[in-house]
Formats: C-alpha cells, sequence, structure tokens
C-alpha cells in the first residue's frame, strides 16, 4: 500500500535536515466520472492507486462521481472510500450526463492540479502522471490527446468528423482528438468553476480559457469492462451541446441564406413583371400578382428570421453567463495573495 512505498521515516528527517522548510507535496484531485462501471471500477482503482503509490511526492484525492448508477457501482465505490481516506464519492441522486459528473467533481476537489479522466481504464491512469509533469513544468492546462483508440470503426469517425466540424464552426480552438482526459491548475479549475451554464460541453469552455495549455499524446486503451455509455443518442446530443455553445454559424447561415433568397426573389419579381409588360400573351392573368407576393414575402419572411437569429445569438450568450475576463495572476497583491476580486 502506500505507506510501504514512502521513503522511511529517517529518509525524509535527513531531507528535512538538507532543506530547513521542505516544499508541501502538491495535492492532485482527480476527477472520476462513474456510471455503471461496476466490472471495471475496483480494476480502475487499483491501477490508479499503484501508479499513485510510485510517486510519493505527490498527495492524491480522488473523487468519485457516481452519476446515478443502476447497478453496483455505489457499493463499490463505499467499499473504497471505506479502505482508502483519499476517496471521496459524491452520488447523484440521478444520472445526470457525463459533462456535469465531471462539474460536480470539479466543484469540490480541493488539490493544486486536478485531473478529469474517465474510469474505464480508457484513460491510462500513468498518462495521468505525466500529465502531472507537464504542470510541474509550468503548463496549467494539460490535455491528454488520443494519438490512437480502439473504438469501434463508426465512433473513430463519427468522432473524427466532429472535431472537425467543431474547428471549422467555433471561433474557439479546441484540440482535435481530445476528451475530457485533462490536468487543469487550481487557479484554471476556480475559474472553470464560474462557467455554470446548462447545456456544457466542459472541453470547450477549458479550450476557451487561455491559459498556458500544453498536450501530451497517448495511446486510448479499449474499455477495461462493459460497454459504452455513450450511445449515439447522448453523443449525437454532445456534439450539438459542443456547436451551439461556442458558435452562432448556424444562425449567420440563416441571415446569409436570407440575403440569397431575398435576392433571388427581386430577380423572379423583375422576371414576373417582365412577363407581364412584354408578353402578356402567354402569361396567365393572376399569375404576376402571386408570383410577387410568394417571392417578396419568401425573402423578407427568411432576412426577418436572420434579424431574430441575430438577436437570439445575443440573448443566448448573455443566458449562458459566462465570466468576462479570466485573470491568472494581479502583479502586486496583498499578502494573502488575494488579488482583490473575491
Ligand atoms: N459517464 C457518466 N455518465 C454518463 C455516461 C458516462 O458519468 O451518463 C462516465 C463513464 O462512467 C466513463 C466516462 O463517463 O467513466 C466516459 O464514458 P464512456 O467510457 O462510456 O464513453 P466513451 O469512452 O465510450 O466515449
Ligand atoms: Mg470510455
Amino acid at each position: 500500500t502506500q505507506q510501504d512505498i514512502r521513503p522511511p521515516a529517517q529518509a525524509s528527517a535527513h531531507v528535512t535536515l538538507a532543506t530547513p522548510e521542505p516544499a508541501r507535496r502538491p495535492l492532485i484531485s482527480y476527477v472520476l466520472p462513474v456510471y455503471n462501471e461496476q466490472d471495471g471500477i475496483a480494476a480502475f482503482h487499483t491501477e490508479l492507486t499503484a501508479a499513485l503509490d510510485a510517486r510519493p511526492d505527490l498527495a492524491a484525492e480522488l473523487v468519485y462521481v457516481n452519476d446515478g448508477s443502476s447497478d453496483g457501482s455505489l457499493a463499490i465505490l463505499q467499499g473504497l472510500a471505506q479502505k482508502d481516506d483519499r476517496v471521496r464519492v459524491i452520488d447523484f441522486a440521478r444520472n445526470f450526463g457525463h459533462q456535469i459528473a465531471i462539474t460536480a467533481g470539479l466543484d469540490i476537489a480541493t488539490g493544486d492540479a486536478v485531473i478529469v479522466m474517465d474510469t474505464d481504464l480508457q484513460d491510462p491512469p500513468r498518462v495521468s502522471l505525466e500529465l502531472v509533469d507537464a504542470w510541474r513544468d509550468g503548463a496549467e492546462i494539460v490535455h491528454a490527446r488520443r494519438r490512437s483508440r480502439q473504438d469501434t470503426a463508426f465512433k473513430r469517425t463519427t468522432a473524427h468528423m466532429f472535431y472537425r466540424l467543431l474547428r471549422s464552426w467555433t471561433d474557439v480552438d479546441i484540440p482535435v482528438d481530445t476528451g475530457d482526459f485533462r490536468l487543469l491548475d487550481r487557479r484554471v479549475a476556480d475559474e472553470l468553476r464560474r462557467y455554470r451554464e446548462r447545456s456544457r460541453f466542459v472541453r470547450g469552455i477549458v479550450a476557451s480559457m487561455g491559459y498556458r495549455q500544453k498536450e501530451i499524446s497517448f495511446d486510448r486503451d479499449e474499455r477495461f469492462a462493459g460497454e459504452t455509455k455513450y450511445p449515439l443518442r447522448k453523443m449525437a446530443r454532445l456534439a450539438i451541446d459542443g456547436v451551439t455553445s461556442f458558435s452562432t454559424t448556424p444562425l449567420k447561415l440563416i441571415t446569409r441564406l436570407g440575403f440569397v433568397v431575398l435576392l433571388l426573389s427581386l430577380a423572379g419579381i423583375v422576371y414576373a413583371l417582365g412577363m407581364k409588360f412584354f408578353r402578356p400573351d402567354i402569361t396567365v392573368s393572376g399569375w404576376t400578382m402571386l408570383m410577387v407576393v410568394v417571392l417578396f414575402l419568401g425573402g423578407t419572411q427568411m432576412l426577418s428570421l436572420g434579424v431574430l437569429g441575430s438577436y437570439i445569438g445575443r440573448i443566448y450568450s448573455e443566458a449562458q453567463r459566462r465570466p468576462l475576463y479570466l485573470v491568472r495572476e494581479v502583479i502586486g497583491a496583498d499578502e494573502d495573495g488575494r488579488d482583490g476580486r473575491r
């Protein structure tokens, strides 16, 4: 167990002599969403703790979020919490979804750095320690990027297309092929908690925040046990959340379409009037009026939708209530390091 691997008391006393005030071990919080993972969660915990035990320079806190599992996951988590005092469990009243589970975990995590990872062993625990090293080298957000993944061809292609679409439709530079496996510095985690929008796409929010970001590549393993908890329906919802929470491109498309339709309808109106005056012999009575009215109404309606859309876009971004700006540091902070904002 952890105790056995830590350096013996004498060794640390020795270190204390050498450096009068030894640096406190940084506390790493793990945010671990769990939804019906009864067959894999114990193996995950074992592997994660084994990886952590090899790093006595780090302290850890494991925040499991049981997202309304209907299997035996909760009982297993309770067992883990009893045996290991680093474990905390948030038990949701029902299934609120992966993104909300992550958010709840971030809300109670207290570490100097917070790592979010899946609990099906697709995000390998040893990689989380590479994220920690990148953080200690100065990165404030470390994304774990999938170099390869063992999912089905269907999942791989749809995910691939989704990330490319997102990149072209949004202003945010969302790193391609990253899920929610990443490390956040305390500062970033605190700021992330100020984002309270409901349909949340956490990886997009994080990418949009700025700060010093870094990517680490890893090979994504196969799911250890059980099935994916992201069926097509949930994946589609996540994709829609991703696009709509970072892009008003669909609304802008309406306005553009409105202009095109209006121009075309003006041409149509000119044509209908021309026919009426120059070729009255082949123009059916009533047709001109009908065409003018239909085309004019169609064009103006489409354009008006675009106008409405641009206001709705504004209402939407106001409703999201995102922070106006994010601060890394206020230079010249008072003694407690407070910067006067809170
Ligand atoms: N998960 C969750 N709530 C959900 C769906 C999934 O907490 O409603 C968790 C799940 O237990 C896992 C992580 O989110 O730890 C990722 O889910 P999954 O592995 O099924 O997604 P995939 O890897 O197939 O994209
Ligand atoms: Mg998975």
